[in-house]
């Protein structure tokens, strides 16, 4: 990719808070339950790699990605912990992850089927989980199919071929811990746990819980906790989290690129979406929705500018958007060449913020932004 001037737009992933986050989660969830921080997606957009060595010298024995493809990269940087990958299509070649002693992730027979040939080919045998479907709907075996996938698992085993080192599944409703589908998730998942056991399978961790479940669901962390969003500082479950205190990894600036005095009555951006009702002193960022700014923050989403909060006016377009960076009888506290943060750390806005004004989660805000920023880690 092109590299892009960090004087234009620029962001900062603090590492040190993460390691902090991660310390502080280890420390909530207790020594006997083992942290996986999850840095699938570039690790939320914060950087695969270097969070992953973050959270290593914090101390995390696990890493979890989604693909084959992001463990290889993990284990090209030099990552030698353990490592699951749970997210695969019918063709992809296992032989590689298998090879690199990174956890696999099976849903089915057939992958079972297809593990073995990638095992030959590896030359050794294979870390194996499990994943059933305790009723999210999406990835996993169905309870149904569960006695004939330990089965398989079991005999396989049995050869050779690999090892069963975990069995798990994902909660569909976490962020809202009085919701149902907790306890008959917990429910679906202690039977196949027992099922697992009666196969004869004895895994080494067994997990569930993912941010939210971890931080608010004592009772959903059975050996491993998988958290992404918490290790990144943003909270899981707003309204529910209590507050321990970590801290948002990732600040998104840009530079006012140019400044201008409106008169009531002028339009701003496409279609006029805001009209100035008294004279006003706006800016121009040179970040649009080409670089994640979601085009939902026109006209909802503000911005840190010299520790005030101030608002996105008019449509976000492709590669910029308008600031009010002051109101009718205000001085703006910055000019062109200065820099102000769309988000952050409290007091600017943080993902938090962004996501409650655009209709979304903190994860899109942070997964999402990149194109042309530029990126440093401190
Ligand atoms: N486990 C799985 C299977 C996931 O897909 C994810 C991410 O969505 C996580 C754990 C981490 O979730 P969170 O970021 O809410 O901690």
């Amino acid at each position: 990719s092109l590299p892009h001037d960090a004087r234009r737009a620029e962001i900062v992933v603090d590492l040190a808070a993460v390691r902090h986050n991660v310390r502080r989660i280890a420390d909530e969830v207790g020594p006997d339950v083992a942290l996986m921080v999850v840095v699938k997606a570039d690790a939320y957009g914060h950087g695969m790699v270097p969070v992953a060595r973050a959270a290593r010298e914090a101390g995390a024995p696990w890493l979890g990605v989604a693909t084959l493809d992001e463990a290889l990269a993990l284990r090209e940087a030099g990552d030698t912990g353990r490592l699951l990958a749970w997210l695969t299509v019918p063709g992809e070649d296992w032989a590689a992850a298998v090879a690199a002693d990174v956890d696999v992730t099976a849903y089915t027979t057939a992958e079972l089927d297809h593990l073995v040939d990638a095992v030959a080919r590896a030359g050794r045998p294979a870390r194996l989980q499990l994943k059933i479907d305790t009723g999210l709907n999406r990835g996993g075996c169905a309870p149904a199919d569960w006695p004939a996938l330990v089965a398989a698992a079991r005999a396989g085993q049995d050869a050779g071929h690999w090892r069963v080192t975990g069995i798990w599944s994902h909660l569909a409703a976490s962020d809202d811990p009085d919701h149902p589908a907790n306890p008959a998730q917990q429910r679906v998942f202690r039977e196949a746990l027992d099922a697992a056991e009666a196969a004869g399978l004895e895994p080494e961790v067994r997990h569930l819980a993912n941010s939210a479940a971890a931080l608010l669901q004592p009772e959903s962390r059975f050996d491993l906790v998988r958290v992404g969003l918490a290790s990144y500082g943003l909270d899981p479950a707003p309204g529910h989290t209590p507050d321990l205190g970590l801290h948002p990894a990732m600040t998104a600036t840009a530079t006012v690129a140019m400044t201008k005095r409106l008169a009531p009555g002028d339009g701003v951006s496409y279609g006029h979406t805001w009209i100035a009702d008294q004279p006003v002193t706006v800016g121009l960022l040179p970040v649009g929705y080409a670089d994640g700014v979601p085009r939902h923050a026109g006209n909802t989403a503000e911005v840190g500018v010299a520790g005030t909060r101030r608002p996105v006016r008019g449509r976000v377009c492709m590669d910029q958007l308008v600031v009010e960076l002051a109101g009718p009888g205000e001085e703006p506290a910055v000019g062109a060449g200065d820099r102000v943060v769309l988000f952050g750390a409290a007091p600017d806005p943080t993902a938090q913020d962004w996501a409650e004004a655009c209709g979304t989660i903190s994860y899109e805000i942070v997964s999402r932004i990149g194109g042309r920023f530029a990126r440093r880690w401190v």
